[in-house]
């Protein structure tokens, strides 16, 4: 049930567990929780089912509680990393979710692009930024993303998690990492052939997305960042455009 005390989660899906695919939690089980709804609209996201509203008829309004019982099914009870990721999960009240899970052992991960900042970031147990680069066709608001490093205050695990497709991408990245030097810094190459929302296993160009990812690691080395991580997204080589793994 949800109500003005209990507001409902907008949820895409719920799954797992699986390995975290990407970033500074690749290859750990992690119960994903994705919710519905993005204020951006990138031009190669990935998750287009849970950011377009086309698809919101999919979408399900739930109780923190049944989430929360949804994870508990999917963890068989036991303790395990769930990662909120959407859409953009800050524009969702996750705070008593988070608060729940806690109370019973669970860690909780977010991934956003940091244009919304909540109170509640505090309370989590990782916080990935992950900024769009211009090739996303976004614009950044460094004031909204500097509010979301105030609103953790330190308190979780922080990370920048960029995406790169090319030269401009890749000035971006490094402008980004200069402005934040406390925050660890992985790099991912983009998928140019994103899914399409319906198509359940749509083609993908690995050729093309391990070619991109050569170019980044010698871009990176020659470079001499030595700071920065680079790392493939683990799902997409294990299983493409596969959804819900
Ligand atoms: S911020 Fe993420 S979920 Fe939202 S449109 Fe961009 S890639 Fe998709």
């Amino acid at each position: 049930m949800t109500c003005a005390l209990h507001p409902g989660i907008r949820v895409s899906e719920i799954f797992g567990p699986t390995i975290q695919g990407e970033g500074v939690l690749i290859g750990l089980p992690t119960v994903f929780v994705r919710t519905g709804g993005c204020d951006y609209r990138c031009s190669w996201c990935d998750s287009l089912h849970a950011v377009d509203r086309r698809f919101r008829h999919d979408w399900e309004m739930m109780s923190p509680d049944a989430v929360w019982q949804k994870v508990i099914a999917l963890s068989g009870g036991q303790p395990v990393m769930v990662s909120l990721s959407g859409g953009n999960p800050a524009i969702q009240p996750l705070s008593q979710l988070i608060d729940r899970g806690h109370g019973e052992g669970y860690r909780f991960a977010l991934e956003t692009q940091g244009s919304v900042s909540k109170q509640w970031f505090a309370d989590l147990d990782v916080l990935v930024l992950s900024p769009k680069p211009p090739s996303s066709e976004m614009t950044t608001d460094w004031a909204a993303f500097d509010a979301c490093l105030e609103a953790a205050q330190d308190k979780p695990q922080m990370a920048l998690k960029l995406v790169v497709f090319d030269d401009d991408d890749y000035a971006y990245a490094k402008d980004a990492a200069a402005r934040y030097p406390q925050l660890p810094v992985y790099l991912q190459p983009g998928n140019h052939t994103p899914p399409r929302p319906g198509d359940e296993d749509a083609f993908i160009d690995m050729a093309g997305v391990m070619r991109r990812m050569e170019w980044l690691v010698e871009k990176v080395t020659r470079d001499r960042w030595f700071e920065a991580r680079v790392l493939p997204q683990l799902h997409v080589l294990l299983w493409g455009n596969r959804r819900g793994v």
